[in-house]
């Protein structure tokens, strides 16, 4: 019998398949054609049935399904360094908004590419991005074009507001709610969703938009069947204003007008009651837990555990570098596990399996891509990482999911393949050039805090060399 042509190989390795079973194959191999794992099993099986021209052997390596950050601010890049150790309100006046405002088209590129650099170091493959108003159309194609050009999976969103300026939102932050319609419908036509890249709509909070404005982002979801991402209850704040103009609390309010509703991403959630757990399990809502950010920021700890038991599907999200100082999603999952065991003065409240289906299989749920990726199986696509068992950081092993989640660090990603195109091997990345983008992003993020004045807290002893 002929073997099948396939387009690429990976032998001789432990495959961590994250399928129902939770199955971890010894002495695996993965055939890849047409960017879908067409066969999985014991290599010398795998060997008899395909041949290929690039088969990788990954001795000592161990397989896994690609990571999902499922919440991102990818030009927060440009902020690494700036916004830490300072009090909310600051980071966002002073940081993070002024950046939005003054960041141009091309550094957006430069700046949402070198993130993309990271996560693919770091074993993601799918990426869920919230970028902030557009102040010029051309962002919005110069921060899907570097998604894109990553390689990785992405989800593009783009934060609507229309209201907030006595809660702190720059008004150059805020248009009328007609106006992020339109940009929305423009994207639409623009970027019809495909399993590599699609649109979804996005909310900055509850507190940065009219009554008027959820129900026109509501029906315009609806008519295009648009899943919507929104922070809630990232701290008391939603909380305390919704009951000022509303009466309730913001998740009860979110029900009254129709906003929760399965195809809801609600990012953080760290001051969420049995009421609104319950809430959100009625309407099947979505979830990002993004434990580094909300220590970073002082925000508090999301019950992860209560809406995991109450069967919400759960992803991790890094959030956005100018919360973390990093989009490093192996940290993340330590991290998520560390963060509740602490929460609960029990270690045994999570354990490494369970935060890894949150970055892998339950986190495909939460951007509702599970019958594509999120577990290593035959049709699925091929995205997935490797790790190397060689660093003293790792050895010795004695189970893959533990020594991933505690043991690991994004240097020992090895290997990233997204939709079966190799991305980074031995370390490398294979289809950019890495350090001139690098040395772009540093160039770029030290001109813009200069311009938009978000160093202006920071006391600088150090400046970047090679700058004219
Ligand atoms: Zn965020």
């Amino acid at each position: 019998m002929t073997p099948e042509k396939a387009d690429l190989i990976l032998k001789n390795t432990t495959i961590v398949t994250q399928n129902s079973r939770r199955e971890i194959l010894n002495n695996g191999a993965l055939a890849v054609v047409g960017g879908r794992i067409a066969a999985l099993g014991p290599t010398q099986e795998i060997l008899k049935g395909y041949s290929a021209e690039e088969v990788l052997d990954l001795t000592d390596q161990i397989v896994f399904p690609g990571l999902i950050n499922n919440h991102n601010h990818l030009f927060q890049v440009s902020t690494k360094g700036l916004g830490e150790d300072m009090p909310v309100q600051d980071w966002v006046e002073v940081v993070t908004a002024p950046t939005a405002i003054h960041i141009q088209p091309e550094e957006m590129y430069t700046f949402c590419l070198a993130g993309c650099l990271e996560a693919i170091h770091c074993g993601v493959t799918t990426i869920v991005d919230m970028s902030y108003r557009a102040q010029r159309y051309e962002m919005h194609e110069n921060n899907i074009r570097a998604m894109l050009d990553s390689g990785l999976r992405g989800r593009y969103t783009t934060i609507i507001s229309d209201f907030g300026v006595e809660f702190g939102v720059l008004p150059e932050l805020i248009s009328p709610i007609d106006w992020f319609i339109e940009q929305y419908m423009r994207l639409h036509t623009q970027y019809p969703a495909t399993d590599r890249m699609a649109v979804w709509l996005a909310i900055g909070a509850p507190w940065t938009i009219t009554d008027e404005g959820l129900k026109e982002t509501i029906a315009y979801a609806n008519s295009t069947r648009t899943p919507i991402t929104m922070h809630i209850n990232e701290n008391g704040v939603d909380n305390q204003i919704s009951m000022d103009r509303h009466g309730m609390n913001m998740v009860p309010y979110l029900e009254t007008v129709g906003f929760l509703r399965p195809d809801l991403l609600a990012i953080h959630n760290v001051v969420t009651d049995p009421a609104d757990i319950d809430l959100y399990a009625k309407y099947d809502v979505k979830l990002s837990y993004n434990p580094v950010s909300n220590m970073y920021l002082g925000s508090g700890i999301p019950p992860m555990i209560d809406m995991y038991k109450a069967g919400l599907k759960i992803g991790i999200g890094t959030d956005g570098a100018g919360s973390n100082n990093s989009l490093d999603m192996m940290e993340s999952m330590k991290v998520a596990a560390l963060l509740q065991k602490v929460a609960a003065r029990d270690a045994s409240v999570v354990d490494a399996q369970t935060i890894l289906d949150w970055a892998t299989c339950d986190a495909a749920r939460s951007i509702w891509l599970e019958e594509e990726i999120g577990s290593l199986e035959v049709g699925k696509r091929a995205d997935l990482f490797a790790v190397a068992l060689n660093s003293s950081k790792v050895v010795p092993v004695h189970d893959p999911v533990a020594s991933l989640i505690y043991s690991c660090g994004e240097q020992n990603v090895v290997l990233t393949i997204a939709d079966g195109k190799i991305l980074m091997k031995d370390g490398i990345i294979q289809h950019l050039d890495e350090k001139a983008i690098l040395e772009q992003c540093q160039i770029s993020a030290t001109l813009l805090s200069d311009r938009c004045g978000s160093n202006s807290k920071v006391t600088r002893r150090w400046r970047p060399g090679r700058l004219k």
